[in-house]
């Protein structure tokens, strides 16, 4: 937290804002479109309540197929399943780890020619690395199928200088509790588009018709935002500059000091076209070029010293429920789920926890 928030939430119950709606909400809204310079923000409750009114409002039915990359966190596909469609998906390119354009290319042909085009695509940019937009988003153009941004890992990330979620049709957004800035929970959707964005604000809050009764000619849902998390977000927003500053510091911290060792290697941007906020650092481990030594090596290291580094995100066409969908694949997102691992990368990190989990690693890749 950086400090302000807790005044953001006082003035909520102060004036008694006790709401899925409120002031908060509505400054955290154009907060949002100010930072992102999306022309609108919707406040929800979750990332994953932005996927699924996103899909609606793409008209994604039962029976649709929806396009979206094996490499990325279940959140992104679990909405589609909610709708009855069927994912397909598309594995990553070595760049950026997200979904390689040539892949995609085929894949919507191949679709096409089974017989259906795809409704639509939701493009992931995951750890905060920008996808290959300029490609991706030219294939899409092509064929006509709009595009849904996975921001959620990505707020404050950007694209030839323009805000990942900005390029599509809509963006996704996610503050849960581990991303670059949290609201404990919550998500937006963004778009230049209005009429999307008012019928997602009318459909996440019970789609009540313009009525003084309760009057509904749609089936909604309940997914907007409390007045009283976007008073945390508020005070989020004031210091998510920083918070990309301290993660990109992170990044710098581990490269300097683990470039030395051949075979660990870095996610980073591939020209100034890119810019991350380094939501978390990431490395791959090649055991040929490092006698031996593996992720796991790394991982088991630091965990002996009390330190938690994950795996990266495992593939979903690997996942046990989702293992029967259409893959499109070239075993890229296997091999970094093998050999890849997120290091520690908390905005609040001070010198001295770096320096430990330096050691802790250093100690695993200089034993043998
Ligand atoms: C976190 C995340 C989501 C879901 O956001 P929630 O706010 O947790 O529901 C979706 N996609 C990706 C890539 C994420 O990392």
């Amino acid at each position: 937290m950086g400090g302000s928030e807790i005044n953001y939430v006082k003035e909520a119950f102060d004036t008694n804002w006790i709401a899925p709606l409120g002031p908060n909400v509505d400054q955290f809204e154009k907060d949002l479109e100010k930072y992102t310079s999306a022309r609108y923000a919707a406040a929800l409750n979750s990332g994953t309540s932005a996927i699924h009114l996103a899909l609606v409002m793409m008209g994604v039915k039962r029976g649709d197929e929806v396009i979206a990359p094996s490499f990325t966190f279940s959140a992104t596909i679990n909405p589609i399943i909610y709708q009855g469609a069927t994912p397909i998906f598309v594995d990553s390119e070595e760049d950026t780890w997200n979904m390689c354009p040539d892949l995609f290319k085929n894949a919507i042909k191949d679709r096409i020619k089974k017989g259906k085009k795809p409704k639509a695509i939701i493009l992931v940019h995951l750890y905060g690395m920008p996808a290959k937009l300029d490609q991706i988003l030219d294939i899409a153009n092509y064929y006509d199928i709009p595009v849904i941004e996975d921001a959620a890992e990505a707020l404050g990330s950007s694209f030839k200088g323009k805000s990942l979620g900005t390029l599509g049709l809509m963006g996704v957004l996610s503050f849960n509790g581990n991303k670059i800035i949290t609201t404990s929970g919550g998500g937006a959707l963004i778009s230049d588009n209005e009429e999307l964005i008012k019928r997602s604000r009318f459909l996440a809050t019970q789609a009540r018709d313009d009525a003084p009764h309760y009057q509904h000619s749609k089936i909604g849902y309940n997914y907007r935002m409390s007045n009283i998390v976007a008073g945390i977000g508020r005070g989020q927003m004031e210091v998510l500059d920083k918070h990309i500053a301290l993660r990109r510091a992170n990044f710098e911290f581990y490269k300097k000091h683990l470039s030395e060792f051949s075979g660990i290697s870095f996610l980073e941007e591939p020209n100034s076209d890119y810019f991350s906020n380094r939501w978390l650092t990431c490395i791959t481990v090649d055991p040929e070029q490092t006698n031996g030594i593996t992720r796991e090596d790394i991982r088991l290291a630091l965990e002996a010293e009390n330190i938690e580094a994950r795996p990266l995100w495992k593939p979903m066409h690997l996942q046990p429920v989702f293992k029967d969908y259409p893959y499109y694949g070239n075993a890229v997102s296997e091999k970094l789920f093998e050999i890849g691992l997120c290091l520690p990368s908390g905005s609040n990190m001070c010198d001295e926890d770096r320096s430990r989990i330096l050691q802790a690693i250093r100690g695993s890749v200089e034993k043998k």
